[in-house]
């Protein structure tokens, strides 16, 4: 998806698989970025970390990390989900007596789609498991009452400019859908939710003197957010912006990294983007007005293989796309889309 955004603006963007462990020849002003945050340790990645045009080389590994990624929002005094780390000390005790009878164990590098936690529950005397301890941080359990994120890019000269919040509905912690902008909050509380969340993005991005795109997401209790995790690359939560914004996600990092200007991006309509998550292709969402992006993988359960993104601003036919389509996927897919119709005023 990256190197389609570059065709227009003629940045040929070349893909490097890092479990390859080949690299080609790169010339000193080529530019490497990752859309990825955990790198194995070959001579593929280190011969790209040497490279003097790699964007944003120290970011990776810190907040690939959570435990150095939540003690760098703590600087920050940004608000998350209280924490602890595990270290080889912690008991579960300790853990229920600081952050109440349900804890998360998260695994500090390579949890991601809901993989790498465990959750531990006082009510069943559960102990920390073999193997999690030194390797997690311990989370409380958020009651939250929606999960949303923010992507955002700043440039070279420290220029911020961000999408609108985004209303994200996770499986089994894989994202399933995405609306945005944000369609069941009133705008003035939209209004000041997204200052918050600018606020907040904005300053871990300076912080970091960061160039490209950064996702936060972000639990929402009322009008408060805690942030739950930081991206530094495209997001999938910013799929949306290909079909649904003067500008998508991809062009904005292509931007940034390779020192084009960039400018605010304006939103078209209201967007929704349902991941396609093990399903087998089915052609019969070509008939629908939506974009279909199928990435050419094997199909595997719990594999997110496409997506599907649909920018209307009728309403009506927003509304009977989504109907139709609800009708040609398997489960969960109509829980799925009977939350978005639902998220979108419809009952
Ligand atoms: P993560 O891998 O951190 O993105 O977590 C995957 C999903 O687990 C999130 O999207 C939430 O639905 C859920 N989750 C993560 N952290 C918490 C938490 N502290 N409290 C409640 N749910 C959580």
């Amino acid at each position: 998806m990256m190197r389609h955004a570059g065709i227009p603006l003629q940045l040929d963007v070349q893909a490097i698989d890092l479990n390859n462990n080949t690299v080609p020849t790169l010339a000193a002003d080529d530019i490497v970025t990752a859309e990825i945050e955990y790198w194995p340790h070959n001579h593929a990645t280190q011969t790209l970390a040497q490279h003097p045009k790699f964007i944003n080389a120290g970011v990776f590994d810190r907040l690939a990390d959570r435990l150095t990624q939540k003690q760098l929002l703590d600087t920050l005094q940004i608000a998350t989900a209280p924490w602890r780390e595990v270290t080889s000390e912690t008991t579960a005790t300790a853990l229920y007596q600081t952050l109440g009878e349900r804890v998360l164990l998260k695994s500090r590098r390579g949890g991601y789609d809901g993989r790498g936690q465990h959750w531990l529950h006082q009510t069943k005397a559960q102990e920390i498991p073999e193997g999690w301890h030194q390797t997690s941080i311990a989370e409380q359990t958020i009651a939250f009452e929606d999960e949303v994120s923010l992507v955002g890019v700043r440039s070279t000269t420290g220029e911020c400019y961000f999408y609108p919040l985004t209303l994200n509905l996770h499986v089994n912690g894989i994202l399933m859908a995405s609306i945005a902008p944000l369609p069941h909050i009133a705008q003035a509380q939209r209004s000041a939710l997204q200052q918050q969340a600018e606020r907040m993005l904005g300053a871990i991005m300076h912080k970091l003197d960061y160039v490209g795109v950064m996702a936060m997401e972000c639990f929402r209790l009322g009008e408060k957010l805690l942030v739950n995790e930081l991206a530094p690359r495209v997001h999938n939560s910013g799929h949306w912006t290909q079909a649904g914004a003067s500008m998508s996600q991809f062009e904005a990092h292509l931007r940034a990294v390779a020192r084009l200007p960039l400018c605010p991006p304006t939103v078209r309509a209201s967007s929704v983007m349902i991941n396609l998550v093990g399903v087998e292709r089915d052609n019969r969402w070509l008939q629908l007005p939506a974009q279909l992006f199928w990435y050419g993988k094997q199909v595997r359960p719990g594999r997110k293989v496409g997506h599907l993104n649909f920018c209307d601003s009728d309403a009506t036919r927003l509304i009977e796309s989504l109907t139709t389509l609800r009708t040609q996927l398997p489960e969960p897919y109509p829980d799925v889309i009977q939350w978005v119709l639902r998220k979108l005023h419809v009952s």
